[in-house]
């Protein structure tokens, strides 16, 4: 019997598991791909407050070191369903299951699809989803980016260091990310900003060779001769497996306050993959506390 089970090994749930193992609780993460969540894939993290520069995968790193020498469990395993018992749950995933008194889900979110013909093909055949991943391979080449968000302004700054040439596609007039990252890519001569414009079509017969363009002002299209595009457009949370256990508002997030409570006594919200304003890796790391704590305390 464990005393917490953790959903998820992103910031949120392994910043819960350090809160849980140093309140004295018996903590085991199941994840299902790898530990660190989204901010694996992110060149560089400027913004968590007391480090002023790491590499998502160094921050990803450390905080996976720091939770399991404290002692908690990491388990590679696949969460299904969970039941609820008089007193406990049981967590089943596709190789067991296993008893807790409370759960804590943590399972963020993941990269929204951009829709267009033949994504699904192309990627991994020049069409990617981490420009931290995948930059490497455009070295020299011409790459795009589509997207309005911090992620992919930065993207577009990690990429700019690799390739001749760098496209920033996003369908609005203004970008939705950090004014500091948009001066530094004004600032960039192999960055060319393309405002109000869509990717319609992805060209090449086994790897992308191209992508068209759509300018949605003039209706004109271009086609821009690229080994790479990078979908950055923000992510969606996939909380299926629990829908009948507790709330999801119409987005897919689960319903939960700034105290990580769910509509379902003994379970936890934390992270991106719960209802609130700002996702950012600092309010993931809270989150993490927050429903550590309160899992204790109902435990307790
Ligand atoms: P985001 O902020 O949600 O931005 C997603 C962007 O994609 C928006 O500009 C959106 O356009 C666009 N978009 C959405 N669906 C689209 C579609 N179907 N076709 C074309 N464009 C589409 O996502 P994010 O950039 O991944 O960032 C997620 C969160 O993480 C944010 O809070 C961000 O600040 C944070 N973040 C922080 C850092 C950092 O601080 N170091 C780094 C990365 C991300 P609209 O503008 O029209 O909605």
């Amino acid at each position: 019997m464990y005393d917490l089970i953790i959903v998820g090994a992103g910031t949120a749930g392994l910043s819960a598991a350090i809160y849980g193992v140093r309140a004295g609780k018996c903590v085991l993460l199941l994840e299902e791909k790898v530990y660190g969540g989204q901010i694996i894939s992110a060149s560089a993290v400027e913004n968590y407050p007391g480090i002023r520069h790491i590499s998502g995968y160094e921050f990803a790193e450390e905080l996976h070191r720091q939770a399991t020498e404290l002692g908690a469990e990491l388990k590679y395993e696949k969460v299904r369903e969970i039941r609820k018992h008089s007193g406990f749950m049981t967590v089943k995933t596709g190789r067991g299951a296993y008893d807790c008194r409370a759960v804590i889900l943590a399972t963020g979110a993941k990269n929204r699809q951009l829709q267009v013909e033949r994504e699904k093909e192309l990627t991994g055949a020049g069409v990617s989803y981490c420009a931290t991943c995948d930059g490497a391979f455009c070295k020299g080449k011409n790459a795009a980016v589509v997207g309005g968000g911090n992620t992919a302004l930065e993207d577009a700054v990690f990429l700019s260091g690799y390739c001749q040439k760098v496209y920033l596609i996003h369908r609005r007039k203004e970008f939705r990310g950090e004014e500091r990252l948009i001066q530094t890519l004004r600032g960039k001569e192999n960055v060319e900003l393309m405002l109000e414009s869509q990717v319609v079509r992805l060209n090449g017969e086994r790897h992308l060779e191209s992508v068209v363009v759509r300018n949605d002002r003039t209706g004109k299209e271009r086609e821009l001769s690229v080994t790479a595009l990078f979908i950055a457009i923000g992510q969606v949370p996939d909380n299926r497996a629990f829908a009948d256990l507790v709330s999801l508002d119409a987005y897919g997030y689960i319903e939960a306050g700034e105290d990580c409570r769910t509509s379902s006594e003994g379970i936890f919200a934390a992270g991106d993959c719960r209802t609130k304003t700002v996702r950012q890796l600092a309010t993931a790391a809270a989150d993490g506390a927050a429903a550590a704590v309160a899992a204790c305390s109902y435990i307790q």
